[in-house]
């Protein structure tokens, strides 16, 4: 019976100790560098705790994309309805189209502890910081060659021979963007690359100053009397 309360004192304050505040990992790169492939492997993966932000974006659905999952595909015009109600907590043109992440999933999800992943450029990495500061964790993934990017656009066989042209021009602007980022991924091996967002996870979920249930959980350890 003492056993048991003691257990539960245990399980009490590791759960005290494991309270967070939620964060936002964003990843951004030049289209093709894998970042939709990372998102999704983590998204698999219900160890990995994380939420995918999904985007709204005006760019026509892709045949292998599905609505409401990898994007909600809206007219322009809904889109600008959504900007101009506040919806929108970022948003940026990227290749000739609208782009945003609504506001209110992330409310909900960082108010509840779950930390988010949001797959967004570097324009809208930059708002998001500026908003939320010190919840958000950056990581710029980078092709391993100029020639591997264009060999992984034109391997996903998703775009037309235009847009390919047009996002591997604009790779260079957004590949000098790589400073203003936390962390940097040379996405060669995907499994390596996966293994390198899982320690960035890890590590980020033990900074003290995420822990919030850490004051409570050491008043507790010392209010114990472990002698004798
Ligand atoms: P990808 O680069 O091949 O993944 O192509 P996409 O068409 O999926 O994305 C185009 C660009 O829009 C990328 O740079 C994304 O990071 C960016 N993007 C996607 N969603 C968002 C968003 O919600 N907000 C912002 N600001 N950018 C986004
Ligand atoms: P992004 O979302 O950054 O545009 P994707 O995740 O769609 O990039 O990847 C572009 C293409 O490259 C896809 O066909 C994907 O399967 C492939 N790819 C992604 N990472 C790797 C990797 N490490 N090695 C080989 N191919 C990859
Ligand atoms: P794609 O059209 O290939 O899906 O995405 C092109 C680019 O748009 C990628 O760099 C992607 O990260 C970015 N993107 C997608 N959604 C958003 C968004 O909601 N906001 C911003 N700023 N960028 C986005």
């Amino acid at each position: 019976m003492a056993g048991q309360e003691v257990d539960g004192a245990i399980d009490r304050q590791s759960e005290q100790a494991a309270m967070r505040r939620g964060f936002i990992l964003i990843l951004s790169s030049p289209s093709g560098a894998g970042k939709t492939s990372l998102t999704k492997a983590l998204k698999a993966d219900k160890d990995a705790g994380l939420e995918v932000s999904v985007s709204v974006t005006t760019r026509p659905k892709r045949s292998n994309e599905i609505a409401g999952q990898d994007y909600d595909f809206i007219a322009v015009e809904d889109f600008q309805r959504l900007r101009e109600h506040d919806d929108l907590l970022e948003w940026a043109e990227v290749h000739g189209n609208f782009y945003g992440t609504p506001l209110r999933p992330v409310e909900k999800h960082l108010a509840a502890g779950t930390d988010m992943i949001f797959d967004i450029d570097y324009q809208g990495t930059r708002q998001v910081r500026d908003k939320l500061g010190r919840d958000v964790v950056t990581v710029f993934i980078l092709p391993p060659s100029m020639r591997e990017l264009r060999s992984r656009l034109e391997r996903r066989a998703q775009d037309s021979k235009e847009t390919i042209e047009r996002r591997l021009e604009n790779a260079r602007v957004e590949i000098e963007r790589w400073g203003e980022y936390d962390y940097v991924i040379v996405n060669e091996d995907l499994d390596r690359s996966l293994a390198g967002m899982r320690a960035i996870l890890t590590a980020e979920r033990l900074r003290r100053d995420r822990q919030t249930g850490l004051p409570d959980f050491v008043d507790g350890l010392l209010a114990e009397n472990a002698v004798g």
